[in-house]
């Protein structure tokens, strides 16, 4: 069931220009499943005329149009989500339900973002003079280069597909090599609902040879990345060079506090089962668990119970709460990190270890006795390590909070609403979560602040980030 991946450039789907392919594994086998095309620089090339040619057709189209149209690609999005999903479990690792889960999410994400087209307004201004008319008016920026990374292969590209498409921009996605299939699933979907040629272009191939040839490009109008921070700030500088509209959607550290009137139930069920979604490869997981002295021992205990229970294996198989890695590389960082916090006098009160010599399971981990000099209470895991750390009194923890240079995501659990107003404004961060998971829905913003990027893909500003704002004065003749 698993097709090799093609590329798509002015409405065809075809195989690179040379004919160079990627192997496609199954984190779960280890196993080939497919094949994805690797785009010389004549496909590039031709994915940019394509693109400039989209963006002259697309910008024409009425907000109220594409608006449809994008309404469409949703409804068929849902409707194919079941194989979808298959798809993105057998390319990515990650439960069948999650997988789900992100493909039935994608389509309500279009939806918004196509409502959202009819509502790019801009605005009158009063003028000083009589008869002169200061209108604000909206345009969109231009052909954008986006690129998207393998923890999320749908959720990923459909905002910032979806916000260029909303705006009258034509796209050029350079899906990730690893997870290629569920992402060209979903841009199938806008194309079977009849976007026109050359609006949307897909690509894959090596990723710093696809960034250095489009974001110079003057084609491309905006860039924008979802990786990791330092690639994104690599990325960052040569938009900058070339002055291109940037949106950054970079790596975390997030701090969980847990305050000692909380609801410790509650708490640790709440954040154990966000910890391990998508095996902790989650830009915006929560990593640092920072307990009140008074209930660590227990909010420990009940999330270590949680974690042991925790079914791991083959996305496929029904009950399977937790899949493989994604890739070879995080079985070798998550041995690491936990080697290094081991060695220096931490405590891995349950996993540690890899699990089995095929594919790239690694078992639920969580870590007591940790300190700053540890690595991993400093790098970004990205994977399923949970960092226990006590913690004694509320500005002790905004210090740990604000401690790291990322600022994406912060979550807080108390009963005290004076507590819960202090410290939603003294944490540094780009979304803050307060007794409950509510992050990353379309309609609400969605980025992050300092080494975490900055734009926002969710909200009324993902939408912004892709307009110019234009100003027109006439005065009546
Ligand atoms: P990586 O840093 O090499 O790559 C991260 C992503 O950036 C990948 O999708 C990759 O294809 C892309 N990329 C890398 N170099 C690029 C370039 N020059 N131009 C354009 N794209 C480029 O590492 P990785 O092993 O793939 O992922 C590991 C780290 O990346 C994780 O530790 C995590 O910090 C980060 N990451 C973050 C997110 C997120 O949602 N913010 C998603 C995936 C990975």
């Amino acid at each position: 069931m698993y097709k090799d991946v093609q590329l798509h450039i002015d409405g065809q789907w075809r195989a690179a220009t040379g004919g160079r392919t990627i192997p496609v594994l199954n984190p779960a086998t280890e196993e080939q499943i497919g094949t994805v095309p690797h785009a010389s620089e004549a496909d590039l090339d031709e994915a940019l005329a394509a693109a400039e040619r989209g963006f002259h057709i697309w910008r024409r189209v009425s907000a109220f149009d594409r608006s449809k149209l994008m309404r469409k690609a949703a409804d068929l999005l849902r409707e194919r989500a079941d194989s979808i999903a298959r798809v993105m479990t057998m390319e990515q690792g990650k439960p069948l339900a999650e997988a789900r889960m992100e493909t039935m999410a994608a389509a309500d994400t279009i939806d918004w973002f196509a409502e959202e087209a009819r509502r790019a307004y801009g605005r009158v201004v009063p003028a000083r003079a009589e008869g002169v008319y200061q209108l604000v008016v909206k345009e969109p920026v231009g052909p954008v280069a986006a690129f998207t990374p393998w923890n999320f292969p749908i959720n990923q590209v459909v905002r910032k597909l979806s916000a260029a498409l909303a705006t009258g921009c034509s796209i050029i996605v350079k899906a990730p090599e690893e997870t290629p299939a569920s992402p060209a699933e979903l841009i199938r979907c806008f194309l079977d609902a009849g976007l026109p040629k050359g609006v949307v272009g897909l690509v894959y191939g090596v990723p710093a040879e696809i960034s250095s040839y489009l974001i110079p490009h003057p084609v491309i109008r905006k860039v924008t990345f979802t990786g990791s921070t330092p690639v994104g700030k690599h990325l960052a500088e040569m938009a900058g060079k070339y002055m291109k509209r940037v949106t950054m959607e970079l790596g975390g550290h997030a701090p969980a506090i847990v305050f000692d009137d909380a609801d410790v139930e509650h708490a640790s069920k709440t954040l154990a089962g966000s910890k391990f979604r998508n095996a902790g490869q989650v830009c915006v997981s929560p990593t640092r668990f920072l307990v009140q002295e008074k209930v660590f021992d227990r909010f420990v205990d009940q999330f270590v119970a949680h974690a042991k229970a925790l079914r791991v294996g083959n996305g496929l198989e029904d009950g399977v709460q937790m899949g493989p890695l994604a890739n070879d590389r995080r079985i070798p960082a998550m041995e690491s990190l936990v080697a290094d916090a081991r060695q220096k006098g931490a405590e891995i009160r349950t996993g540690g270890n890899r699990i089995g010599n095929k594919g790239y399971f690694y078992e639920p981990t969580v870590i007591t006795g940790l300190t700053r000099e540890m690595r991993a209470m400093n790098d970004e895991p990205f994977g399923p390590l949970a960092l226990m750390v006590p913690f004694r009194d509320f500005d002790e923890v905004v210090e740990e909070s604000n401690r790291l240079p990322y600022g994406l995501a912060a979550y807080a659990f108390t009963k005290s609403a004076k507590t819960a107003n202090a410290i939603a404004s003294q944490v540094e961060t780009g979304m803050m979560t307060i007794n409950h998971l509510g992050l990353a829905l379309p309609e609400v913003p969605f980025g992050g602040i300092k080494d975490s990027g900055y734009g926002s893909e969710g909200g009324s500003e993902a939408i912004e980030a892709y307009l110019n704002t234009k100003f027109v004065t006439q005065a009546g003749i």
